[in-house]
């Protein structure tokens, strides 16, 4: 749906008339996504004029949803936060004023496996389908993955490769699917595309910082709320304007050049800062007055391999998956959390949101999503593999009971996230003034919306930097607080044993 939205855009861009107006601003943000509207948001806190372009007639990019029959069918996240009320995201939130409600899951998750459905209050619950002689390797790699130092060597390890060393995968195969679905669902990347390193920061954070959450109202009341925020600070939004150039002189950015695509009119916006939050391929496009087209990206990367591997002229490694909303009579998971499918060809996870927010669908009906990793170029055939799964973890219920609503791809200029998790490019670039926020600027162990949040702590810092300097020059030094949030105590971990984690409860 949002590939073909997006292939729309692109194909609306001929035939320009070009006014010259130019209005003046403290900050331009590229985009209304989640990154947009945040780093929108902190800066109208700090009293700067800001004007945020959306190329799109609506906000929130891959975190909102729109209204099908009465379900909230997100345009991207699976409306769950990953550390719930206790994260990078919720935190930042608080920080804001901005209303928000997060239902923290109540388990560790639900596992299917030798066809059932095995629910996990805590980490150790999983004894229960792995057996003991694959829970004590699973509690020894625990206390590898933890407790010790990893060494140097491995840190780059990818991580099957690293598992291949510390157990038996032939005589293990629950346990390695039990890394593989959760590394699927969580980062929409296969084992051996992640390193270990990042494996375990990730995983540290997760245990330190909570379970994850679903949103009350569904991600798109986050993305509301943040545009009331905007509006209230007399912040502007102008949707269905897409930036078409930055603009910069001697290495400095000046603004940026934009479409209105309703009237065709062009023209350029002045500021001394430019936020941009469509990820590095998209924004050094702009850069040299070039637009990147989803039809072009993918057919570049998907043309000739099966391997998903970037290409020579395109080094930006994204996370590609495919997504099932399915409306249902009946409920087919039973708790708050994620049910992560081990026993499946395609689907990794599976949540069902409306066991925390019933509006999320209409009354008596629940909203079940299934999430992904695409592995084949064969979307076709990507799609029948989900549909045979779901048929395998549901059985008769599947086809008596739910409805498909939507299935849909997301990649190149719309993927799971613009950079794989632990390959992440740094926020600021080599024209001044000029940064980036969002999913391609994860720091390293924050995961999706979390790591979106954190790109924000990470640009205030290095805004707070440059003004510390200056006050430094001028002898009015302060000191400067920190954004970037340090995860909380490391004994919020031992709690996952035996429940949900420490978050869980406030909910
Ligand atoms: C299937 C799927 C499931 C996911 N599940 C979860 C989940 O459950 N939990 C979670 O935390 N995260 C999840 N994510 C990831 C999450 O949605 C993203 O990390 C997050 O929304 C990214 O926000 P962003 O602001 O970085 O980018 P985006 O949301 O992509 O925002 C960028 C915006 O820029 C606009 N834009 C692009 N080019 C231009 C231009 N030239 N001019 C003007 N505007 C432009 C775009 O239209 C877009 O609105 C999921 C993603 C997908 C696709």
């Amino acid at each position: 749906m949002y590939e073909q939205a997006l292939t729309h855009v692109e194909a609306t861009h001929e035939n320009v008339s070009t006014e010259h107006t130019t209005k003046h601003f403290d900050a331009i943000i590229i985009g209304a996504g989640l990154g947009g509207l945040l780093s929108a948001a902190q800066l109208l806190q700090r009293g700067k004029r800001v004007v945020i372009v959306e190329r799109l007639p609506h906000s929130g990019g891959r975190f909102t949803a729109k209204n099908f029959h009465g379900v909230q069918v997100s345009t991207g996240a699976v409306h769950m936060v990953p550390f719930g009320s206790s994260g990078v995201l919720s935190h930042m939130l608080r920080r804001l004023n901005v209303p928000h409600h997060l239902y923290d899951a109540d388990v560790f998750g639900s596992f299917h496996v030798h066809g059932r459905q095995y629910r996990s209050r805590g980490l150790l619950g999983v004894a229960k389908f792995l057996g003991p002689e694959q829970f004590a390797h699973f509690i020894r790699l625990g206390c590898r993955m933890f407790l010790k130092k990893l060494p140097d060597q491995q840190r780059q390890m990818p991580f099957d490769l690293w598992l291949e060393r510390q157990i038996d995968v032939k005589r293990n195969p629950q346990l390695v699917a039990f890394f593989a679905s959760i590394s699927r669902f969580a980062l929409s990347l296969e084992l051996h595309q992640v390193s270990t390193a990042e494996v375990i920061r990730t995983t540290k954070n997760m245990f330190r910082y909570g379970a994850p959450a679903i949103v009350q109202g569904g991600c798109g009341e986050i993305t509301k709320q943040l545009e009331q925020l905007v509006q209230i600070y007399n912040g502007e939004i102008l949707l269905s304007c897409e930036v078409l150039e930055i603009l910069q002189e001697q290495d400095k950015v000046t603004g940026v050049r934009i479409k209105n695509k309703a009237t065709g009119t062009e023209e350029s916006f002045q500021a001394p800062l430019v936020v941009s939050d469509i990820g590095p391929r998209a924004t050094l496009g702009l850069l040299e007055n070039r637009r990147i087209r989803q039809a072009e990206v993918l057919k570049q990367k998907y043309a000739e391999d099966h391997s998903f591997k970037a290409t020579a002229n395109d080094d930006v490694q994204e996370a590609v998956g495919l997504k099932i909303h399915i409306l249902s009579d009946i409920s087919l998971i039973p708790h708050k959390g994620i049910m992560y499918c081990l026993d499946t060809r395609r689907i990794a996870g599976m949540v069902q949101p409306t066991n925390s927010d019933p509006t999320l669908a209409p009354d008596g009906k629940h909203l079940l999503i299934s999430h992904q990793v695409i592995q084949s170029n064969n979307v076709e055939e990507e799609r029948a593999l989900a549909l045979a799964d779901l048929r395998t973890l549901f059985g008769t219920d599947f086809d008596r009971h739910c409805q498909i609503l939507t299935m849909g791809t997301y990649r190149g200029e719309w993927p799971v996230n613009r950079v794989a998790q632990g390959e992440d490019v740094p926020p600021q670039l080599e024209v001044q003034g000029l940064y980036l926020v969002g999913d391609a600027v994860k720091p390293s162990g924050y995961l999706m919306v979390e790591g979106v949040a954190q790109s924000v702590n990470n640009f205030l810092d290095l805004l707070d930097d440059l003004d510390h300097k200056q006050a430094i020059a001028s002898g009015t030094d302060r000191r400067v607080r920190r954004n970037v949030m340090q995860p909380p105590s490391r004994l919020n971990a031992l709690l996952w044993l035996w429940k949900a984690p420490g978050n869980s409860g406030k909910s």
